[in-house]
């Protein structure tokens, strides 16, 4: 072990004095050498000429704040022709010139700065006694240099959120290097082709099938090869297989009808809406977008709160209620939708008596309001109206008689129709099952698809979309004329939609099923992206976005 001077910490000064206060280190410090050179002419000069005192502050030592007194000469240059009679000495990377802080502190800060952002990393840095004030931080991030990633030769392209549903950005990948190369502000084909413009050199293109970026490639990089991103055609898979459920849906109630159901009724809302984790591909494409908007929401309420922030002022900032902000902060886990209750409304007090009424023959709206108005009922006509169509089991006294027999739906009938529309989940959380494969399906979701295929539009949309997942998944070009035929021959609408659009877009769609580039990896980057957002909430301005992206490492 060798001891060393302890100049060896503080960048070869050599320290004259410690001093420990309350207030913490003051460290008086001069520099050894005997003279310094002229920045103007490079000459060494040992003729002082005068000293004044520095008073920068540096890294916190052992939790104490550290202030250096330093001793700064000026010298007088040497050389007769330089213009610069004096100067003063520099401390090389120690610290700059008429800076107030070390070099090493400066760094530390804006490595807060980077991962925190102004208002937590000021927080932090101030704990670890590098006061440094929130506007400080954010002055060191944004003067970090904005263009420091090398173009990629292949590039992913996708948008982003910046306001949910209002502004969206543009996120630009290295697929090669899988890293974030630049954000747009915008995602629109004009500001990704000014990008391409000015950054000649891009090879491959990475992108969704949305018109703008295609536009934006052509235009701003016309000699690049187009991929369409196999990510995004699974998710254009999925939206039209859930155009199908969706027209299916009516179909497929009646179906249950007829169908009893099973003794442990709720069978088919155990389709899981959600996934606590994504596993592949497929199953990542399925997450409920809904869903992600409240966990993002929740997620953004638990980390301001981490960061200090008071409920009501969290409500402010965020716009959400008072009641969101307590329940999310107090909740144990992000807490799932579960289906709504019939909540009492105002008619409820009084549906004993109307029924009363109904059971008495009475069927006529008006003549029920005015029976429940009498005993005290205040609201509209409209309510009771709705509370009669939903128990009308007769045909209106007006209906022709010819087709009285086909209105007239018998009791059993109206409650088994309540059931099975409760029973039904929306065609965005059945088109989970015919996403997924077919051997990692439970038993539970296997009898729950065996409903859905038995409507004919449903099992042709399954089949032609199973094999289309495999088809993405391992790259079977091959296959893909077949598959396109198919999808017109089967006329599924909305499947020969969808196998038109890839037609129009052919030599992508082939590219994707032959090179291994894919902007799977966008979707973590987003993720990332998403959490650097989440915490500069409020008050997020673009250019600040892109410097913690970029330089995060
Ligand atoms: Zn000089």
């Amino acid at each position: 072990m060798v001891a060393l001077p302890l100049s060896a910490l503080f960048g070869g000064l050599q320290v004259d004095h410690l001093e420990l206060t309350s207030d913490g280190v003051t460290l008086t410090a001069r520099s050894a050498a005997g003279g310094a050179i002229c920045p103007q002419c490079g000459k060494v000069s040992a003729r002082v000429h005068s000293s004044y005192q520095r008073f920068p502050h540096d890294r916190s030592l052992l939790d104490l704040p550290v202030r250096l007194q330093l001793h700064v000469r000026r010298f007088r240059c040497a050389t007769l022709a330089c213009p610069v009679v004096t100067f003063a000495e520099r401390f090389g990377t120690f610290l700059q010139p008429s800076a107030q802080r070390t070099d090493r502190l400066q760094q530390a800060l804006l490595q807060f700065g980077l991962a925190l952002g102004g208002a937590a990393g000021a927080r932090i840095s101030r704990s670890l006694q590098m006061v440094a004030s929130r506007d400080t931080l954010l002055r060191l991030v944004r003067r970090l240099p904005s263009d420091s990633v090398a173009t990629p030769r292949v590039l992913g392209v996708d948008d982003f959120a910046l306001r949910r549903g209002t502004r969206y950005g543009t996120i630009l990948l290295d697929l090669e290097r899988r890293c974030v190369v630049d954000l747009l502000p915008e995602r629109s084909a004009a500001s990704f082709e000014a990008w391409l413009r000015e950054h000649p050199g891009v090879e491959i293109i990475a992108r969704d099938r949305g018109r703008e970026y295609v536009r934006g490639a052509t235009a701003g990089a016309p000699t690049a090869l187009q991929v369409a991103d196999r990510f995004h055609l699974l998710l254009n898979m999925r939206e039209a297989l859930e155009r199908v459920l969706e027209r299916a849906h009516a179909a497929l109630r009646i179906r249950l009808l007829k169908t009893p159901p099973p003794p442990s009724s709720e069978s088919l809302p155990a389709v899981p809406a959600v996934r606590a984790r994504r596993r592949s591909p497929a199953e990542a494409v399925m997450r409920d977008t809904r869903r992600e908007r409240r966990l993002d929401r929740y997620e953004t309420i638990r980390e301001l709160h981490r960061q200090g922030k008071s409920k009501s002022q969290i409500a402010r900032e965020l716009g959400v209620s008072a009641w969101l902000v307590r329940r999310s902060v107090a909740a144990e886990q992000f807490p799932e939708r579960v289906p709504k209750a019939q909540r009492p409304t105002i008619l409820t007090p009084f549906e004993p008596l109307l029924h009363e009424h109904w059971l008495a023959g009475e069927r006529t709206t008006p003549a029920l309001w005015r029976a429940i108005v009498a005993a005290g009922y205040t609201g509209s006509i409209h309510t009771v109206r709705h509370w009669v169509q939903r128990r009308r089991q007769e045909p209106a006294a007006h209906t022709h008689p010819a087709y009285r027999a086909k209105y007239t739906v018998e009791p059993e009938q109206v409650a088994a129709r309540a059931a099975a529309q409760q029973r039904l989940p929306g065609a965005r959380q059945l088109v989970w099952l015919l996403m997924k494969r077919p051997d990692k399906l439970s038993e539970e979701e296997q009898q729950q698809l065996a409903v859905l295929v038995q409507e004919p539009s449903v099992a042709s949309a399954y089949r032609l979309g199973q094999r289309f997942l495999r088809l993405v998944r391992q790259q079977e070009l091959e296959e893909l004329d077949g598959w396109i035929a198919d999808c017109h021959t089967n006329r599924v609408r909305d499947l020969s939609n969808f196998a038109t659009g890839l037609q129009q877009d052919d030599a992508a769609v082939r590219a994707a099923l032959t090179l291994p580039w894919s902007s799977g990896q966008v979707e973590g980057q987003i993720t990332r992206l998403k959490l650097v957002k989440r915490q500069m909430y409020g008050r997020a301005s673009f250019d600040l976005l892109r410097q913690r992206v970029l330089h995060a490492a």
